[in-house]
């Protein structure tokens, strides 16, 4: 039987952290992820482990490190798609110890989680975060139906009125954390 949700395993996160034997961090972000700045990072500049960006963008790579100097330290790749050949080519040439950092919007983390799928990386080896308002969607278990969710855990599904709980599992085929009833 094929099961229902396709749960996201990988971790979802607030801060990125350096888990034990990275020797290199591939930071993969799309340009709203860039400008919101780098406090999301700033955990990584402390320390010895290699960084290589990968940045999402139509700006050429002179523009970006203009307005980006600390990018100017490492290696960059600018792409103007992720869908592409070139980010697997680049997922593909990595060592082992290389983790993942995705920040960008939910179509964004998407592309490039199954691209570093493709590539051979594990759930344990990537950390994603998804900005913007997409990933605050609830889809409900009992109508399936999909909502913008809001802050409570406890749900109200504007469809069918079952109380839900928001589960902290996010399923990629329905782009929303999933609302199971609550009991
Ligand atoms: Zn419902």
């Amino acid at each position: 039987m094929t099961p229902l949700f396709e749960i996201i395993e990988a971790e979802e996160i607030n801060y990125f952290s350096v888990p034990p034997h990275t020797a290199k961090l591939l930071i993969v972000l799309d340009e709203t992820a860039l400008s919101e700045g780098f406090s999301s990072l700033q955990s990584f500049s402390s320390t010895d482990i290699r960084l290589h960006f990968i940045v999402q963008t139509k700006q050429k790579k002179k523009q970006i490190l203009s307005s980006y100097p600390e990018l100017s330290f490492h290696p960059i790749d600018c792409l103007v798609t992720v869908s592409s050949e070139r980010l697997l080519s680049i997922l593909r040439i990595q060592f082992i110890g290389t983790r993942l950092v995705v920040s960008g919007s939910s179509s964004f983390v998407k592309t490039i989680r199954e691209a570093a799928e493709t590539a051979g990386f594990s759930d344990e080896e990537m950390q994603l975060k998804v900005i913007g308002s997409q990933k605050v969607a609830v889809f409900c278990v009992k109508c399936y139906s999909r909502h913008e969710r809001n802050d409570e855990d406890l749900f109200l599904c504007p469809s069918c009125r079952t109380e839900l709980d928001v589960s902290p599992h996010y399923s990629k085929r329905h782009d929303a954390y999933l609302g199971h009833i609550r009991i």
